[in-house]
C-alpha cells in the first residue's frame, strides 16, 4: 500500500501516449505489439486467403496439362506431368484443410506450405527442362512461377520481418538452380533476380499498407473508443473462443465481472466528464494489474469484464484484489478541482467442465450482484 494517493486530474485530451502507441510503426515492423486477439483475426485473414489461393492454383494447375503435351521437350511431358499433378493434389490438401489454425504462428505455417509447393514445382521443372532459364515460347512460363509468388505475397498483411523473410525463401529457390547450373552470374540470371526484387519491394510494400489498414480497421471496430479496451462484441466473440481452447486443452480459465460501485452518484455530484476520467482511469488500472491478458473489455457502460485464460479461481481472485487495491491507490480530481475516490465490486468465476459460455457469464454476473448485496467494494463468487 503506497501512503500518498496518485493524483488524476480530468481531462477531456486523447491520451498523447494512446496516440503515438496507435501511430507506431513498430506493428509494421514486428509482432510484438500486436495484441492476441489481432493476431487471431490476422492469422485467420492469412488462412481463408490462403486456402482460397491453394484451391484455385490446384484447379487452373492441370488445365495446362494438354499445352505441356505439345510444346514440352520429347520425354520432359511424362515427369512434368507427374510433379503438375503433385502440385495440383499438395495445394489441394491446403485448401481443404479446415482446421482454424487460432494462432499466427500455425497461419504462418500454412503461409510457408502455399510457398513450398509451387517452389518445389519451380525446382522440380527447372531439373527436367535443364539447363539455364527457358526463355522461349511458353516453356519460359515455368520461368515466371517465381513473379507470380513473390505477387502473391502482396495480398497479405504480413510485417515486415515476415515479409521479407517468406521472399528471401522464394529467392532461395530460385538462386539454388541457377548455382547447380551454373548460371546464377549470368546477365539474364541476374536481370532475372533484380526483377524479382523490384517486384518484391513493391509487394513488401503493399503487405505494410494492408497491414496498416487493418490494425487500423481492427483498433476502431474492436476497440472502446473512451477506455481504449475491448468492446463487448469483441468480447463474446473472445469468450466464445476461450472457453473452447480451456475444453480441448484441458486447462483452466477464469472470468472477473467489475463493476464501479455508486457510479451514477459520481455523475451526478461531479459531472459526465470527471465519470468519464474514472472510466478512463479505471480501464489503465485493468491494464497494469491485468498485464499479460489482453483480453479485458469495457462490457457494458461502467462493467468490464476480463478472460482470464490458465487462471484458475484463487488466481483470478488475487487478481480482482489487485485491482481492487489500485483503485483504492487513486485519488481523483474532477474538474472543478474536488478530491474523491472510486471502487469496485467483482464477481469472480471459473469455467466448469461442459458449462456454456452464457452460463459461465451468468454466474460470474450472480458473483458480482453477491459482492453489491454484500456491501460493495468486494470480490465474491455467486452463491449456489
Ligand atoms: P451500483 O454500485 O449498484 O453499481 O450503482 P451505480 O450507480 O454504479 O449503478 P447504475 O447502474 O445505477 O448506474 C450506472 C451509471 O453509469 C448510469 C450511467 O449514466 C453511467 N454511465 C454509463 N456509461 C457511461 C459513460 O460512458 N460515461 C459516463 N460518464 N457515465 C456512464
Ligand atoms: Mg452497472
Ligand atoms: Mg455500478
Amino acid at each position: 500500500m503506497s501512503a500518498e494517493p496518485q493524483m488524476r486530474h480530468v481531462s477531456s485530451e486523447p491520451r498523447l501516449r494512446e496516440w503515438l502507441r496507435r501511430a507506431s510503426l513498430v506493428d509494421l515492423v514486428r509482432v510484438d505489439g500486436h495484441s492476441q486477439d489481432f493476431s487471431g483475426s490476422r492469422a485467420e485473414y492469412i488462412y481463408m486467403r490462403v486456402r482460397l489461393i491453394a484451391l484455385v492454383f490446384a484447379a487452373l494447375a492441370p488445365l495446362w496439362i494438354p499445352i505441356d503435351f505439345f510444346v514440352l521437350p520429347e520425354g520432359a511431358f511424362i515427369p512434368v506431368l507427374l510433379l503438375r499433378l503433385g502440385f495440383s493434389l499438395g495445394l489441394l490438401a491446403l485448401g481443404l484443410w479446415a482446421t482454424r489454425p487460432h494462432s499466427i504462428d500455425r497461419a504462418r505455417i500454412r503461409l510457408l506450405l502455399l510457398l513450398l509447393v509451387p517452389c518445389c514445382f519451380y525446382v522440380g521443372s527447372r531439373l527436367i527442362l535443364g539447363g539455364a532459364l527457358p526463355d522461349e515460347g511458353i516453356i519460359a512460363g515455368y520461368a515466371f512461377l517465381p513473379y507470380v509468388l513473390v505477387a502473391l505475397l502482396a495480398i497479405f498483411p504480413l510485417t515486415l520481418v515476415e515479409g521479407v523473410g517468406y521472399f528471401l525463401l522464394v529467392g532461395l529457390f530460385v538462386i539454388g538452380p541457377e548455382i547447380q547450373a551454373g548460371s546464377l552470374t549470368s546477365l539474364a540470371t541476374l536481370g532475372h533476380l533484380w526483377l524479382l526484387g523490384l517486384i518484391a519491394v513493391i509487394a513488401v510494400w503493399a503487405q505494410l499498407a494492408q497491414l496498416h489498414m487493418l490494425l487500423r480497421l481492427y483498433r476502431e471496430a474492436t476497440r472502446d473508443a473512451l477506455t481504449g479496451l475491448v468492446n463487448r462484441r469483441s468480447l463474446f466473440k473472445w469468450m466464445e473462443l476461450e472457453v473452447t481452447r480451456a475444453r480441448t486443452q484441458g486447462r483452466p480459465l477464469a472470468v472477473l465481472l467489475f463493476d464501479l460501485d455508486l457510479f451514477k452518484r459520481i455523475n451526478d455530484t461531479y459531472g459526465h466528464l470527471t465519470g468519464d476520467a474514472v472510466l478512463r482511469t479505471f480501464g489503465e488500472i485493468l491494464r497494469t494489474e491485468l498485464k499479460g491478458h489482453d483480453l479485458v473489455g469495457r462490457y457494458g457502460g461502467e462493467e468490464f469484464l476480463a478472460i482470464l485464460p490458465g487462471l484458475d479461481l484463487e488466481q483470478a481472485k488475487a487478481a480482482a484484489e489487485r485491482v481492487r487495491g489500485a483503485c483504492h491507490n487513486i485519488a481523483m480530481e474532477a474538474t472543478d478541482g474536488r478530491r474523491f475516490h472510486f471502487t469496485t465490486s467483482t464477481g469472480v468465476a471459473q469455467l466448469r467442465g461442459g458449462e456454456s459460455p452464457e452460463l459461465l457469464l451468468s454466474r460470474v454476473d450472480a458473483g458480482l450482484y453477491h459482492a453489491k448485496e454484500s456491501g460493495r467494494d468486494l470480490v465474491a463468487m455467486a452463491v449456489e
